[in-house]
């Protein structure tokens, strides 16, 4: 089997409520959804995160054509071409790109076999897996009664975005562990807004209400400052900008700077390094969790094939499907990497999979109008993929600057 040709579409996805974070505030997630044809017939889909401009032209000019010819079971090979083709000096660009790609490998790999992917991945380790509500910064009124509202849905672990004001952090972990009660794990986000003396500040401070873990609250590169704190907090550190390669996730474990790690296959460079940094914390006794840059169906259906079969992937996995106004295959179905999802339990906290191989392809579907996509130049007018109208570069998104201090 090789891959014959691939064609890609960008797709902006508006949120419910706006994502308030420590870095600014997002609208809905950006995302480029692949669909790689073959010599033999399959089809495969991948997705990743478009979040910054270069991810497109990185994925037209360099990793499709590696990709071309290339037997979607080689994807060590991939990868490795790809690290040959600048790898070094854009790591950060490269991953995103290579990611959709790599997706949409497994994805044939899947279909090939006539095998779900948790079946080639070590087998069903568990049979349920939880997922995360998120909450983002408003008034601690709102931010309570939305925690409420979720957990009334069945949502067991939400996720707070800390780090925008910490005049308003404080007050607003207390009205959510007081909507929640005590039986509700919350974890903070900081998304890397503290410096080292506001962390120990902040976190005596949130500490009487019970986090799970504090997530990135320093810089992403600053593995020495995570430790030294790792060591003074009361609460878990987990590191999730931090961990994006099997080797930045090798780091952390020899600085000791974490106690949970986030791994994403899209930053992870793709679905077999995010299983293989996955087994480098299982390990060293660290478990691991995934997170969420607003996946859509593609990457949503891998997130549960890789939470379904890393025995170390144990805490709820995050997710945003709860805020995102549409999605990109049929709900509440989807064939995505081989096996049919339940959509609706995912929307309520936890996802149930089943499993039937072999499912015919489902095309990532047309978008509704509120949506607006955009193409590569492989589609012709007669590509039902393609959408001519007015086309933006990537979601808009308003950045915050500076650090608190
Ligand atoms: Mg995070």
């Amino acid at each position: 089997m090789r891959i014959t040709s691939i064609e890609w579409q960008k797709v902006f996805v508006p949120y419910a409520n706006p994502n308030v974070w420590g870095g600014g505030r997002r609208f809905g997630p950006t995302r480029l959804v692949v669909t790689a044809h073959t010599d033999v017939g399959l089809v495969g889909y991948g997705e990743t995160l478009c979040l910054l401009q270069f991810t497109e032209p990185v994925l037209v000019r360099t990793i499709i054509p590696i990709a071309i010819g290339l037997d979607p079971h080689d994807v060590e090979h991939l990868y490795r071409k790809v690290e040959g083709a600048g790898f070094y000096h854009h790591k950060r660009a490269m991953v995103f790109a290579l990611a959709a790609v790599e997706m949409a490998c497994w994805d044939l790999v899947g279909k090939a076999a006539g095998a779900p992917l948790h079946k080639l991945w070590g087998g069903k380790y568990r049979e349920r897996i939880e997922m995360i509500a998120y909450l983002f910064v408003s008034d601690p009124e709102k931010v309570a009664a939305e925690a409420r509202h979720y957990v009334d849905r069945g949502f067991r672990t939400i996720k707070l975005k800390t780090g925008v004001d910490e005049r308003s952090d404080v007050p607003i972990a207390k009205a959510v562990r007081e909507a929640v009660g005590p039986d509700i794990r919350n974890r903070a986000d900081v998304n890397g807004a503290w410096t080292p003396g506001t962390a120990k500040r902040m976190i005596s401070r949130l500490a009487p209400f019970d986090l799970e873990y504090v997530e990135q609250p320093l810089v992403h590169d600053d593995l020495l400052g995570h430790a030294q704190l790792r060591r003074w907090s009361p609460v878990p550190i987990a590191l999730d900008e931090s961990a994006y390669t099997t080797a930045d996730v090798l780091n952390i474990i020899r600085a000791e700077a974490a106690d949970v790690i986030l791994l994403d296959p899209h930053e992870a460079g793709g679905l077999w390094q995010a299983r293989k940094a996955a087994s480098i914390c299982e390990a060293a006794g660290i478990p691991v969790t995934l997170h969420s840059g607003g996946e859509l169906g593609c990457s949503t259906a891998a997130y549960l094939h890789l939470a379904w079969s890393t025995p170390n992937m144990f805490l709820a996995i995050d997710g945003q499907q709860h805020n995102q106004a549409d999605d990109v295959v049929p709900i509440p179905r989807c064939s995505a990497t081989t096996t049919a999802v339940s959509w609706s339990p995912v929307a309520r906290g936890s996802a149930c999979l089943w499993t039937r191989p072999n499912l015919p392809a489902t095309r990532p579907k047309r978008f509704a109008k509120r949506i607006w996509t955009c193409n590569g130049p492989n589609g012709s007018p007669k590509n039902p993929l393609i959408d001519r109208r007015p086309q933006r570069s990537v979601g808009p998104h308003e950045v915050r600057c500076g650090r608190t201090t």
